[in-house]
């Protein structure tokens, strides 16, 4: 059987899956409309990071590659509240070995490029624009940036791991009856801004945490990198009273920074030049159907399912779907008219329930996380959840910790923990009963 593969897009999700698919024997031919950036030089202070938990290392470790990238990771054990009055707290995440890892977007994209080409049936193709997609052909057409040369490839099988804006899935759409498609805009965008280290190079705040500025309609956050750098991204309305619109002018900039998160300005140098120069970034959630086309073309990663990051699982969801795609391989010993249905089928609500999660998480991490009513119900639950491990996960630990829990159902057991919970906190006394044996027997009643 041929077994050639075209996949558009070497980003983090089209670089795993080349080497999946090639280590089961495929040709993998990669198209990258970027040029390598393994080549450019990196800008100091210019890295993006990416929260990774363990659905994301579990892509990693199928293929044997975890112990490489956990060398550029970070482990976060729980989220570092800075109030607007200066105190700050620290909430972990889950039990205290837990943690989230904190990696540089083009670290984790460079390694898993050289990953995959050190395979011998992998080639990236770079500067290669995908440009359309002939569906009844199988057939991709690329533009080269340099010579402006077109390319038509043609394969068995197409993968388009193109991104949120993805030229795969917009020419499937074009060429699709009855294709559903549906992308929201929140009303925040994001700006990335930097602490850098010290005069040692030493982190200037706690390094192994994820940082919050929760504000109720707006929040800074800020990861570290391994260079002592943390990357911070403020995710603020585009329009109203606090919103990128109202700031314009350097001074506005400072009043506002001064005002809202007056302990991080110090340690931030280059704020307001980093504002003013860097762009303002959009939040997309995209949901489609179907993400399979006659049984030869799909959709992976971002290109099926853009979601919001407040989840931190956009990577991760993308790489549980190189993780279902190969045990579906290999289950269904290659057969693709049985692979892509059920991969669709399986994964479409998967994705859509992180896309909701994300979305909700958004106003928790703005929001709830320094209202004390919000902290004391977490208590409560991970007191409950360790004495009854076998009866409640609490939802986070099931998104982050739980691979093996389907986001879908995770998100189902929270909307339940989450009714009975109401429930509970709704006790006038409950703040001063919260570790009481009562508690523990009415949450038990009600599950
Ligand atoms: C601000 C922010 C923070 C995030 N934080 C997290 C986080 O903490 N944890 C997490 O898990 N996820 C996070 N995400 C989500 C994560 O970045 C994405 O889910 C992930 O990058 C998806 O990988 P992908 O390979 O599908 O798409 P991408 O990484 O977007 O890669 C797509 C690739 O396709 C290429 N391409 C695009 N169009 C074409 C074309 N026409 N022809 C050829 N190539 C093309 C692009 O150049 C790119 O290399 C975050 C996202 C944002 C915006």
């Amino acid at each position: 059987m041929s077994k050639k593969v075209t996949i558009v897009g070497a980003g983090l999700v089209g670089s795993l899956l080349s080497i999946y698919l090639a280590k089961r024997g495929y040709t993998v031919n990669i198209f990258e409309r970027r040029s390598d950036m393994r080549k450019e030089k990196m800008s100091a202070g210019k890295s993006i990071n990416l929260a990774l938990s363990d659905r994301g290392w579990r892509g990693l470790e199928g293929i044997g590659i975890a112990d490489e990238i956990r060398k550029i990771a970070i482990p976060m054990f729980g989220r570092f509240i800075h109030l607007k009055n200066g105190s700050t707290s620290f909430q972990p995440y889950g039990k205290k070995e837990q943690a989230i890892y904190s990696v540089s977007r083009a670290d984790i994209n460079m390694k898993l490029m050289d990953l995959a080409e050190q395979q011998p049936n992998v080639k990236i193709h770079f500067n290669e624009r995908c440009t359309t997609l002939d569906r009844n052909a199988v057939e991709a057409h690329f533009e080269n940036s340099g010579s402006q040369k077109t390319t038509a490839v043609k394969s068995d099988l197409v993968f388009g791991a193109d991104g949120a804006f993805a030229a795969s899935r917009l020419n499937m759409q074009l060429s699709s009856d009855r294709f559903e498609y549906n992308q929201h805009y929140i009303e925040a965008g994001y700006k990335e801004l930097i602490i850098p280290p010290g005069a040692a190079g030493e982190f200037l705040i706690e390094k192994n945490a994820l940082h919050i500025w929760p504000r109720g309609t707006f929040m800074m956050i800020a990861l570290p990198n391994t260079d002592g750098n943390f990357t911070c991204t403020l995710f603020l309305p585009f329009e109203g009273e606090k919103s990128f619109t109202s700031l314009k002018t350097r001074e506005q900039v400072k009043l506002f920074f001064e005002t809202e998160f007056p302990d991080a300005v110090p340690l931030m140098p280059t704020l307001i030049d980093d504002f003013m120069n860097n762009p303002t970034s959009s939040l997309v959630t995209v949901k489609c159907f179907p993400w399979t086309f006659d049984n030869k073309i799909g959709l992976i990663g971002d290109a099926a399912h853009a979601i919001v990051p407040f989840y931190g699982q956009g990577m991760n969801c993308g790489f549980e779907d190189c993780v279902v795609l190969n045990e579906l391989i290999e289950k269904h010993k290659e057969n693709w008219n049985e692979i892509f249905p059920e991969y669709q089928s399986l994964r479409k609500p998967d994705a859509d329930a992180i896309a909701d999660l994300a979305i909700m998480n958004f106003i928790e991490m703005r929001d709830k996380t320094a209202d004390p009513k919000f902290l004391l119900q977490k208590k409560i639950e991970a007191r409950f959840s360790e004495k009854h491990p076998d009866k409640w996960i609490p939802l986070y630990s099931m998104v982050t910790y739980s691979p093996h829990i389907r986001y879908s159902a995770a998100f189902q057991n929270g909307q339940k923990q989450e009714a009975i919970m109401q429930k509970i906190m709704a006790a006038a006394d409950i703040d001063k009963k919260w570790d009481s044996d009562e508690v523990e027997k009415e949450i038990l009643k009600y599950l």
